[in-house]
């Protein structure tokens, strides 16, 4: 079969692809499978209670069913949604946003896919722009998104805080940081999928100044952040004027099934998406906003995070780090100071083969991990670091996260000899 050239970007290897792969080949595996790779969020029983519940009332209210499933939602999404959540903004936040500053995407994942070809690639003066990643380890997802040939991003290394014996901390190198009009945005996860990295609010605010000054946008990918789900452990304030994009997720609340991503952001931006979601897909989904709605408006969203999914998140990871430091404690292995998301990130110093080979080795044994080095988007140069860390997700249920460590504490071990 031959296709166009548009196609090239869906027939080659994708960091992407593997991991949604994975996850699908994981659960039709026969022999015992220990998944700790893709990103699916934890089953909090309580949050499942609550969203259970609220689906129940809208299913049985017949105007919010036919609204919710019988009719296509304004093609910025659905307008109930962005009234209550821009109120929740300026409430909760001070920020000075209206419904004009909120768009509802079919998931976040496609507002990156929007976002960052519509800053980058080439511009009607010639320029090329491309989107800067300040620090790197980033999110895999961003990878692969471009629709041109040329590469849109531009990736850097961190500088590595080394801390105690078995911890680290990546930092932004602001003194190798540039920000000017080669660049159409700049982007950062925060917390950061994979490394569970917090960037400080000083890193946040210089990034932030420098963008503003150079006239660039400041791209805060918030999926497990703040508002919703608030999945970060540690003092972090959160950050929005008309020169961010923020983007926001319910996936992570535990409702990935619902494909609903949300961008804050100047009017004009709210404008492109409105009509990209139009054009590429009529309207976006209603039932995630429904819910969310019906959540905000009852004041269990926040409730939801503050006093279940956090404290649920915090208790796991401890739970995780315990694992690690017992039943690795022989092993020069380092993990990245846990401040958020759902991930640890492993450092193996020295690993005598790649985390690639790791990885395969530790499917033959029925533990799924996503190996390190598909998270550096646009950063070309060599770096073995790169070939030395795994991403484990630690939402899996506590006795798959118990064996998959052992067996990744039993592999990594005999590999060192
Ligand atoms: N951003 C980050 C950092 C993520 O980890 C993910 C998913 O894992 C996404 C965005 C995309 O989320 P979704 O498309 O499910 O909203």
């Amino acid at each position: 079969m031959q296709f166009s050239t548009f196609a090239e970007r869906y027939q080659r290897h994708s960091g992407t692809v593997q991991l949604m792969d994975d996850l699908g080949r994981a659960r039709s595996a026969a022999g015992p499978v220990y998944m700790l790779g893709g990103g699916n969020p934890a089953r909090i029983p309580r949050v499942e209670e609550i969203i259970q519940d609220t689906l129940a009332s809208l299913l049985r209210d017949s105007t919010a069913f036919r609204r919710m499933i019988g009719e296509y939602d304004n093609p910025q999404g659905n307008f109930i949604f962005l009234e209550l959540l821009a109120a929740t903004l300026r409430e909760t936040f001070g920020w000075n946003v209206t419904p004009d500053h909120i768009a509802i995407t079919n998931g976040s994942q496609s507002s990156f896919g929007l976002l960052f070809n519509s800053l980058a690639g080439p511009y009607r003066d010639g320029k090329f722009k491309k989107i800067l990643f300040p620090i790197t380890p980033e999110y895999v997802g961003y990878t692969d998104v471009g629709l041109h040939t040329e590469n849109i991003f531009d990736g850097r290394r961190p500088s590595i805080e080394r801390m105690g014996a078995n911890r680290f901390k990546y930092h932004i190198d602001v003194g190798a940081l540039s920000i000017n009009d080669s660049h159409g945005a700049v982007c950062v996860s925060r917390p950061t999928n994979p490394t569970g990295n917090v960037i400080s609010d000083e890193e946040l605010n210089t990034l932030h100044r420098l963008s503003r000054n150079a006239g660039v946008p400041l791209i805060i990918d918030g999926a497990y952040g703040l508002p919703f789900p608030g999945m970060i452990f540690c003092d972090a304030t959160p950050l929005w004027d008309d020169s961010v994009i923020l983007c926001l997720s319910l996936s992570k609340l535990g409702l990935p099934g619902l494909r609903t991503g949300i961008v804050v952001a100047d009017p004009a931006i709210i404008h492109l998406i409105r009509n990209a979601n139009a054009i590429n897909s009529l309207a976006p989904g209603g039932i995630g906003p429904t819910l969310a709605a019906a959540l905000l408006h009852n004041n269990d969203l926040m409730r939801l995070c503050n006093s279940e999914i956090r404290p649920f998140y915090q208790k796991k990871v401890r739970h995780a780090l315990d694992l690690i430091d017992t039943q690795m404690a022989d092993i020069p292995v380092r993990v990245h100071r846990a401040e958020g998301a759902l991930f640890l990130w492993l450092w193996f110093e020295d690993l005598p083969i790649t985390a690639q080979e790791l990885y395969q080795q530790l499917v033959e044994r029925g533990v799924y991990i996503i190996p390190g080095q598909h998270f550096y988007p646009g950063l070309d140069e060599d770096w073995v670091h790169r070939d030395e860390c795994i991403r484990l997700n630690y939402a899996a249920p506590d006795s798959d996260v118990e064996q998959g460590i052992s067996i990744i504490a039993d592999t990594v071990r005999a590999l060192y000899g």
